[in-house]
């Protein structure tokens, strides 16, 4: 029988704590059911399987569990008219690699609904670099143009600004032609963050103390994957009728703030999903992508690790220290 490597997290049943990740060889038979059945080439290590493959949180809520919470590769066999064998696609949340196995497997075997085409022009290894993060950055792009925000409303934030959603989330609005304020807490990377397309770099200690209920305004919008104290002052610091797209917690799922940015600035606060996002959101999330990400820029903040490695560099994500984007090669 086909055999495949893949990382799996089980978890003593007494106790109910979660096992070290273990690297194992696995079979078709070891999966869950689907209607189609991939050869996974590539998955990548966002936030949220830093937290699966430690159980620093429990992400995992079925066990055992293949983790990777993204995947792309190849269609080996379909049980539907959508997919057929050789088609290239790839799949982002779901609750894959959380109650479904995931993709740091040779093989995984998913709802037909859960994959979407390879965007034209992306090779697989390309998704990868962008995954759940970057498609993640998109999806706050677009909620923050959809509140009709431009160029010239002035300067937009990001936050976490050396991780995967940031990084992207400056490539994307730096090319789009907007004046982007990276606020980080690496200020050896400013380098790195200018040549994505920052204009300003500042150190996010200045966003990180409790927010008073308005600040100056310093920009007509923001996209924070901090939360906490962090989004309080980003939302403090609006300019009189922006928008900020919360898309994360890296540093606490609380929001100390007051309703002053709203009822007294009009402030937008914009929430952002990617997991349950509806397919059409996706495609026109995926489509943007093709077309606005910079692919020298994606390059120069994607670094690639061979699936053996996912284990040992889970931690470092959760402790902040993985720069932009990290694309693993599952070779299935
Ligand atoms: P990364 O670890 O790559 O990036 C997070 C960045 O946040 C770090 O690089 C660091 O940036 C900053 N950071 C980390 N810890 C702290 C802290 N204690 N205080 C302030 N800043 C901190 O993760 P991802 O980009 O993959 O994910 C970012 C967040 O977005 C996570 O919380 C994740 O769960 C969430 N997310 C949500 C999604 C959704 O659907 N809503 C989808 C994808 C991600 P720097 O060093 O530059 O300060």
């Amino acid at each position: 029988m086909e055999r495949f490597k893949a990382i799996l997290v089980t978890r003593d049943e007494a106790t109910k704590q979660q096992r070290p990740a273990e690297l194992v060889e696995l079979g078709l038979d070891d999966l869950m059911e689907g209607d189609v059945t991939v050869a996974v080439s590539h998955s990548t290590i966002n936030y949220k399987d830093g937290l699966a493959v430690t159980g620093k949180a429990p992400v995992v809520r079925r066990f055992p569990m293949i983790p990777g919470i993204d995947l792309a590769g190849t269609v080996i066999t379909s049980g539907c008219s959508s997919f057929h064998a050789g088609d290239p696609v790839i799949l982002n949340g779901w609750g894959v690699g959380e109650t479904h196995m995931g993709g740091y497997a040779g093989r995984a075997r998913v709802r037909k609904d859960w994959l979407l085409a390879r965007p034209e022009g992306l090779g697989a290894a390309e998704t990868m670099a962008i995954g759940t993060a970057g498609y993640t950055a998109m999806l706050a792009v677009l909620a923050l143009e959809r509140t009709g925000l431009t160029p010239s409303s002035g300067p937009v934030v990001v936050t976490g600004a050396a991780g995967g959603v940031g990084s992207v989330a400056i490539a994307l609005l730096a090319g789009l032609g907007f004046t982007v304020i990276a606020s980080t807490g690496r200020p050896e990377e400013a380098d790195y963050l200018k040549g994505l397309g920052a204009t300003d770099v500042i150190d996010r200690a200045e966003l990180s103390q409790p927010a008073r209920p308005l600040g100056k305004e310093r920009w007509a919008g923001g996209i924070d994957s901090v939360g906490s104290h962090t989004l309080a002052n980003v939302l403090a610091s609006t300019r009189y009728g922006g928008a900020v797209a919360a898309c994360g917690l890296a540093g606490g799922m609380d929001l100390p703030s007051s309703v002053a940015p709203f009822i007294l600035r009009g402030v937008s606060l914009l929430g952002i999903d990617s997991v349950m996002a509806p397919v059409t959101r996706r495609r026109e999330a995926w489509d943007r992508l093709a077309t606005d990400l910079d692919r020298d820029k994606l390059a120069a903040m994607t670094t690639t690790l061979p699936l053996e490695a996912v284990i040992g560099v889970a931690p470092d994500i959760l402790a902040g220290k993985v720069r932009g984007r990290i694309v693993v090669e599952v070779g299935g």
